[in-house]
Parts: structure tokens; sequence; C-alpha cells
């Protein structure tokens, strides 16, 4: 029930004094594309201490204009990457009712990555509050277009100055929106690189985290697979022979003839995404064979050989589920060209939209 009842604000609001003027703010939601535009405003909660003796208190959370931060030029993030984040996405219902979706997930992953670059865990009440004074305040700012929604980034940086290799002792939590479009447009299918060269993670890394510098260190290999074509990168582990890891910013599954769903295991390099979790679980539902196994390139080549791999699918909440169409090397290509949308992509696919536009039965309780 609590997720349909709002609670009692305790943010202290400064409203923008200057909104964005209604007729622009509509241009912008006629075509918002990804990430270039903010609503008027955004969360911001300091918090001070010293993670390494388990002290530390988060300040008064308050709601302030959109703008530029204050950082000293020392500031440990600047220097040393300690940095967090999360994505997820607002919703506008037929109803004009506003929805997120299973954001208490994005608030456990925020504080697992955190741990992981040594900073403070953010209460999950405070971070499910933060989403709702911000999207209530900013609600016009939802767009009703098919496929577009409220893109929520809430993100912790190490803002003490200091330029010693030690955890920060404050840090700056934040939350911003931005209207999004449809991601990748219609669901076609893409082709993906694999990245011979490069690796995001290793063992013991910060592979199952979710921080800048993964991204930073994926960004070369995105460059090989654009000047090759492809919209999107695929990772593989090397000293697992080559077992299939996950995109840039999206996680794998395979869908075998005999009715079976697989998808790499959590092993501590990839991303446990939120969109994954789901498909797992509506798969389930179906009564689906769904397996979490080490899944290699010489099993995916020999799938497609074979017949018996009929669906290739990445998913994430930035595009929900895409299609994949051709794996694309240096020396090789596997996978049909022309591949057209698989049934068991295209189903779960509309399946997930309609319960995150309401169009669907939240039969999980899923939304917020
Ligand atoms: N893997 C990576 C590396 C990602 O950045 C994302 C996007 N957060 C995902 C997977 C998908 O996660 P989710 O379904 O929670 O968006």
């Amino acid at each position: 029930e609590w997720k349909r009842t709002p609670v009692t604000s305790t943010f202290t609001k400064h409203l923008n004094t200057q909104p964005l003027p209604d007729e622009q703010r509509e241009r912008i939601l006629a075509a918002p594309g990804f990430g270039q535009y903010f609503t008027d405003h955004m969360v911001q909660i300091q918090w001070t201490g010293d993670v390494e003796a388990g002290t530390g208190q988060w300040g008064d959370p308050q709601l302030v204009p959109y703008g530029p931060l204050q950082l000293d030029p020392a500031a440990a993030v600047l220097h040393y990457g300690q940095e967090v984040f999360e994505g997820l996405k607002a919703y506008r219902h037929d109803d004009g009712s506003v929805w997120t979706f299973r954001p208490e997930k994005n608030a456990a992953r925020l504080n697992r990555s955190a741990q992981r670059l040594a900073m403070p865990a953010l209460p999950e009440t405070v971070f499910m509050e933060s989403l709702r004074e911000l999207v209530g305040q900013d609600k016009d700012w939802v767009p009703t277009g098919d496929g577009q929604s409220l893109y929520l980034r809430p993100f912790m940086i190490a803002n003490e100055t200091f330029l010693g290799v030690r955890p920060s002792r404050e840090v700056l939590y934040s939350v911003i929106a931005s209207p999004a479009g449809n991601y990748f447009g219609e669901a076609k299918a893409v082709d993906i690189w694999l990245s011979r060269n490069w690796a995001r993670a290793g063992r013991g890394g910060t592979g199952n985290a979710k921080c800048g510098g993964n991204y930073a260190a994926s960004l070369i290999a995105q460059m090989e697979g654009d000047a090759h074509n492809c919209q999107q990168v695929i990772f593989t582990d090397p000293d697992r022979d080559h077992a299939i890891e996950e995109l840039g910013g999206m996680n794998v599954f395979f869908v075998f003839d005999d009715g079976t769903l697989l998808t790499p295991e959590l092993t501590g390099t990839i991303l446990e995404g939120v969109t994954r979790d789901s498909i797992i679980q509506l798969a389930r539902d179906r009564g689906m064979n769904v397996e979490e196994r080490a899944f290699t390139l010489d099993e995916w080549r020999e799938g497609v050989a074979s017949g018996r791999l009929t669906e290739v699918f990445a998913c994430g909440t930035a595009a929900v589920i895409s299609p994949v169409g051709r794996l694309i090397s240096d020396d090789e290509t596997i996978g049909p060209d022309n591949a057209q949308p698989g049934e068991v992509t295209m189903s779960l696919r509309q399946e997930l939209l309609e319960i995150q536009t309401g169009r669907g039965e939240d039969r999980h309780g899923w939304l917020t």
C-alpha cells in the first residue's frame, strides 16, 4: 500500500523562480531525444562522515532549481572517479497518473554500488522520497507520447576537497530528470560488435557496480563498434572461454527452440539489471525454462548454426527490450542478415511495456 501513498515530505523546497515557459517545455516534450534536456528542479542531499569509521550523517534533503554544481577543482570525484549512479523511468499512464517501475530495486543497487566504491548508503526510504519529490514537482515534464517517459538519474559523487586517496568524507546525493523519447525508435534488430580488444570488467573489479568508470572504460570499445556500424558492443570474459557477459549498457538473453530462455549468470562482473530480473520473472510466469549460466561464444556460434538458438535480445531500462540481429567481429559474423525481431522477444517486450505503461495488470506490484 505504501507504494500508492505519497509520503509526508521532509524536503526543504527552494522552487525555481524561472521555470522553463510552458510552450518551450511542450516543444521539448514533442521530441525529447535522450539526456539532452532537464527539468526545472533537482534533489540534493549532502553527507558528511567517515565510511572507514562507520560514522556519518545525511543532511537536510533539498529540492532546488536545476543548475550547475559548485565543485572545488580538488573534489575527489574529479580525480579518482568515486561516483555511482542509477537510471530508471517514470511513465505517464492513460489516466494522467505517473508511475515508476521497481524503484526499490534501484535503491538497493545504488547502495550496493556505493558500498563497492566506499561511499555511504542512502536510506531506501529517502531514495524513494527523493524520486517522489522531484517527479511530483516536475510532473508536467513527464511526456505523454508513445514510448516516452521521464528518465530519472540519481547519483552520488565524492565532493570532498582533498587529493589524498581514501574514501571521501563528503558525498553529494542528487537526482536529476530528463524527458526521454523512444530509445531505439521502433523495435528493429540491431547489430552488435564483439569487443575482442577491450574488457569492461574483471574478477574482483567493479563490473556489478553502476559507477562512472565502467562506462568510461567501455567507450573505446563502443567507438570500435560505431566504426563497424554497430549500435552496441558486447563484452566477453576471456578467462572463461569467452563467456558472454553483457552489452555496454544492457543485459543479454538467448531464446532456444525448446522454449528455454538463457541469460548469463551473475558472476560479479555484470550489472544486475532490473529489466533482466523482470524478464526472468515474466518468462517463468509463462512456464518457460529459464537458465542463468555461462554461455560461451562457441555455444552462440553453434546455436545459430544448428538452428536451436532462435532469438537474441538485449534489455535495459533505456531501450526495454531490443532484438539483436548479428554479432559482428573482425573475423566473423554470427547470425542471419536481415533478422526480424523474434516472437518471444517481441511478446516479452510488449508484456513488460504494458505493465510499465499501466495497460497491463501489475500482478507483481512492480509499480510505485
Ligand atoms: N548493464 C549495464 C552495464 C547497464 O548500464 C544497464 C543499464 N542500467 C543494464 C545492464 C541494464 O540494467 P537495468 O535493466 O536496470 O536498466
